[in-house]
């Protein structure tokens, strides 16, 4: 059950509708949006009585969301898509008008490698560092990332470029840790349904790029955002990273209509992986492209100073050079759908 507030609501008007739920026995959960308030009812169906919040003050109209996800359903904000931001500032949001591109390398290699990429990738004119420091392999005796120290060099390249970060975690235990270097967490797609992780990055409060599980339908993928939406986080954004099909000229099969038909769901933000979702660095530009078209809300590409020698996901990823030129195309589609992809140079 959503209670939509009136646009003119005051603050102490939205605490006594929580007071009131509370004392239903349920969760209030209020969502700020562009314009106004709701306050999202969690718990148990069977105490929802609509009819007592009816008359409260300040209350608009109350909401019944049929879908099994809640809080990511698109009725719960009551038509504003929800915009999230990363790093300090205004240079990278999603879900608004502009499309940030997250860009860098697959693993954290070393200090001096990190930050020559951020660099570039910079002046490419990305708007956010990636790169794994807690590496989710296939293999347990593949290289597991640079841990803590990884961490350490990713802080080092947002000093040397004022660009946020974003970064893996894989256990609830590392959520804190992660947490304290990271500008934005990444669920990775093995983790996509790791429940009590959803639950611990819904409890830190930071950004988080949900990435879809790879044998997911979107009901289930929205259900599982509302994990970390109901633990009290309503920041995240939604990942299409590519599905597993019987299809092998790619690594990923990458279902592009995943993102209107989530924006048609979901008020949540939507970034589309170019790169994990088709495994060949060729592939990343002409998808990216597509991904604007098709209205993703930003781009994870990953980007390497010298794939052939890279320590992970080498054939996926493309050189500073190719995102240089890639930027300017992205800008040109984008303004064709009514959307802006400014290159972050001078910032
Ligand atoms: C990654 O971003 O490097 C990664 C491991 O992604 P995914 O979880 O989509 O495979
Ligand atoms: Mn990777």
């Amino acid at each position: 059950m959503i209670i939509v507030m009136r646009a003119d609501a005051t603050p102490q008007q939205v605490q006594t509708v929580s007071e009131l739920v509370l004392e239903a026995g349920l969760k209030p959960q209020p969502i700020q949006g562009t314009d106004l308030v709701v306050v999202a009812v969690i718990g148990d169906d069977r105490l929802k009585d609509s009819s007592k919040f009816e008359q409260v003050p300040g209350v608009d109209r109350i909401l019944r969301v049929l879908s099994p996800y809640k809080m990511a359903a698109v009725e719960t904000t009551a038509g504003q898509r929800t915009l999230v931001r990363v790093g300090e500032g205004e240079s990278c949001v999603f879900g608004g008008a502009n499309v940030p591109v997250i860009a860098g390398p697959c693993s954290v290699e070393g200090e001096d490698k990190i930050i020559e990429i951020a660099q570039q990738v910079k002046a490419a004119g990305a708007h956010a560092l990636r790169g794994g420091a807690f590496k989710p392999r296939t293999n347990p005796y593949a290289f597991q990332g640079h841990g803590e120290d990884g961490l350490r060099m990713l802080s080092a390249a947002r000093d040397a470029t004022g660009l946020p970060i974003v970064t893996e975690v894989l256990t609830p235990a590392d959520v804190p840790l992660v947490a304290k270097y990271a500008d934005c967490l990444q669920i990775g797609t093995r983790n996509a349904q790791n429940f009590k992780l959803l639950e611990a990055v819904g409890e830190s409060g930071k950004p988080v790029l949900f990435k879809r599980g790879m044998a997911m339908t979107i009901d289930e993928y929205l259900q599982a955002a509302d994990y970390i939406l109901a633990a009290g986080n309503p920041n995240v954004i939604l990942c299409e990273r590519g599905i597993r099909t019987f299809e092998d000229h790619t690594r990923n099969t990458l279902p592009l209509a995943t993102v209107p038909a989530l924006k048609r769901r979901s008020h949540l933000p939507i970034v589309v992986d170019p790169s994990h979702g088709t495994g060949h660095a060729y592939l990343v530009p002409d998808m990216s492209r597509a991904a604007i078209a098709a209205g993703c809300d930003g781009l994870a590409i990953e980007c390497h100073q010298d794939p052939a020698h890279a320590m992970t996901d080498g054939a996926q990823s493309i050189t500073p050079a190719v995102l240089a030129e890639l930027m300017g195309s992205l800008a040109r589609v984008a303004e064709a759908v009514d959307r802006t992809c400014l290159p972050l140079i001078n910032a």
